[in-house]
């Protein structure tokens, strides 16, 4: 069978959702049964998001094989419910250093390398192995920005070779728009959309399906026009309004008839029925007025909240799995060491430090950590959350006044975290750190067992520090649990206190497991400690 492909472009502005959009997509057609497969190509030079700040990127998204990837691969994972690999993210980085080590290498034969054909045959050869490597019957491919810049040409230029080289029956477009509101008139307005589907067509492609994102409900006669000036079946004009609840976009699309749709175009034989029951039960407990847990988020990116996308959706998860709504406090540990945002921590029915890099507001996430464990407040720490209570612990219950880690302080007499041992001759930035999933055996007995149920579960990292087993007896002494370690047992990937309701962190960061349906056991963990603290039963 050849593969089908779903191209994915962005039109008017970004953030309008274009990821979410094709991860709904692919619910809708593994809903009726078929294989999928989704691939994000990211338009920038960096070789991937590993080196960039999350104030340029948001969130850096790990695989199971170590890949730092777009934020967007997280809603992939988390709608479509699969695990992703390399070969679904790449960058115009990743395509030139391929390229330009060819012909180092003297692959051309001495011929002039150029964007077409070298380029794109690069950007075509890396779609291609998608469908090679995962089998998928269905590939959806998201292409980064928006049409019209000047970074995103090759890959569409890529895309319009393709369609001639695989067959017009076998490729589809779907252009995701934004309709602006002018509150003055009260309307909606297309003209941006006409525009944006217009650059798409100087360069060869014409849409085949345009989704309109809006805050306002799209009437009937806009879908027409924009059928018309757009040159796309009515039928396939669909209206997307702003919803509060992001899990309801598969079922927005699934009304709009986009997977009916999809398959009639492509000429797919569907195997089975979606089964929407578990999304709509899911979206009425959403909506649902349920007792509140607070929580305060302790950490350094907090203006940005797409910087912490999979921890404040796992906590959405595992809340939702409890019956409460989890109302998070973003509070930046910086203020903290200024006296600042106290408020939010002191309201909090649980503390969750996150995953980080560098010094900046440290202390404030220190003292944050030590505000949960003298109040018995639940805690939960992600990576640099779990290093920071281990830090916490040796200063004030162990008395090592200036413990730390080699990280933020390379000279402190108690380096209770320091940098593993493979990575101390490594110079390199990108790519460098132990990334991806590692097996930990759990302490029976322990709350990380008891959270998981089970005996060994594989986790995904991404660190250059570690707990310094130097002093994991005299941490042990004092009440602190290795509760998880590798199976030879010679890295710490979980430690707890014993003497808390629930004071957790893990060297790995678990939030990239959550699924809306299958909330991750430590984030369900930690809430259930928050919500004996709210007081709900
Ligand atoms: N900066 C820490 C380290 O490299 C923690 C990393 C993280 O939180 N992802 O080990």
């Amino acid at each position: 069978m050849t593969t089908k492909y779903l191209f994915f472009t962005g039109g008017v502005v970004s953030s309008v959702g274009k990821g979410v959009t094709a991860a709904a997509t692919g619910l809708l057609l593994k809903e009726r049964g078929f294989h999928v497969a989704v691939q994000k190509l990211d338009p920038y030079i960096n070789v991937d998001p590993g080196t960039m700040s999350p104030y340029q990127h948001g969130e850096v998204y790990v695989l199971d094989d170590g890949a730092e990837t777009d934020l967007d691969l997280g809603h992939y994972e988390r709608f479509i419910d699969i695990r992703l690999s390399r070969v679904s993210n790449f960058t115009t980085g990743q395509v030139y250093a391929e390229v330009i080590a060819k012909e180092r290498r003297g692959d051309y034969l001495g011929g002039t390398i150029q964007v077409i054909p070298h380029i794109t045959n690069e950007i075509k050869r890396r779609i291609g192995l998608v469908a090679k490597e995962t089998g998928a019957e269905v590939v959806l491919v998201e292409i980064g920005g928006t049409v019209g810049d000047i970074e995103s040409q090759p890959f569409l230029e890529a895309l319009r070779q393709m369609r001639n080289e695989i067959g017009r029956e076998n490729v589809f477009f779907i252009h995701v728009t934004w309709l602006p509101y002018i509150g003055a008139t009260g309307e909606l307005k297309t003209k941006p959309t006409q525009h944006s589907v217009a650059a798409l067509r100087s360069i060869g492609i014409s849409p085949n399906m345009i989704i309109a994102r809006s805050d306002h409900e799209m009437d009937d006669s806009l879908r027409d026009k924009i059928a018309l000036f757009c040159d796309v079946e009515k039928r396939a004009v669909i209206p997307m309004t702003t919803t509060r609840v992001l899990y309801e976009v598969p079922l927005l699309l699934e009304k709009a008839g986009v997977g009916d749709y999809l398959v009639e175009k492509l000429g797919l034989q569907s195997t089975r029925k979606p089964n929407w029951k578990p999304w709509e039960h899911l979206v009425a407990e959403v909506r649902r007025k349920k007792p509140t847990v607070r929580i305060a988020l302790v950490g350094k990116y907090v203006e940005l909240h797409d910087a912490y996308m999979s921890v404040r959706e796992a906590v959405r998860h595992a809340a939702l799995a409890l019956g409460v709504e989890a109302e998070i406090a973003w509070v930046h540990s910086a203020d903290l060491e200024k006296g600042k945002g106290w408020e939010d921590v002191r309201n909090a029915h649980g503390i969750l430090v996150p995953g980080g890099f560098g010094s900046r507001g440290i202390e404030g996430k220190i003292q944050a950590a030590q505000y949960a464990r003298e109040h018995k407040v639940p805690y939960l720490g992600l990576c640099l959350g779990m290093q920071l209570m281990v830090v916490e612990f040796a200063r004030n219950v162990l008395g090592y006044e200036d413990a730390n880690s080699t990280e933020f302080d390379r000279s402190t007499t108690h380096p209770v975290i320091d940098l593993m041992l493979e990575q101390r001759a490594i110079t390199d930035m990108g790519g460098t750190m132990r990334l991806g999933l590692y097996p930990c055996v759990l302490r029976p007995g322990s709350k990380a067992a008891e959270c998981y149920g089970v005996s060994q579960v594989d986790e995904r990292h991404r660190h250059r520090f570690e707990l310094n087993n130097a002093y994991r007896e005299a941490l042990e002494k004092h009440g602190m649990v290795m509760s998880g370690v590798s199976p030879d047992g010679k890295l710490v990937e979980i430690a707890e206190i014993a003497d808390h309701p629930f004071m957790l962190g893990s060297q790995f960061h678990p939030e990239f497991l959550s699924r809306p349906m299958r909330p991750h056991p430590l984030f369900v963990g930690f809430m259930k400690a928050a919500k004996q603290r709210a007081g709900i039963s």
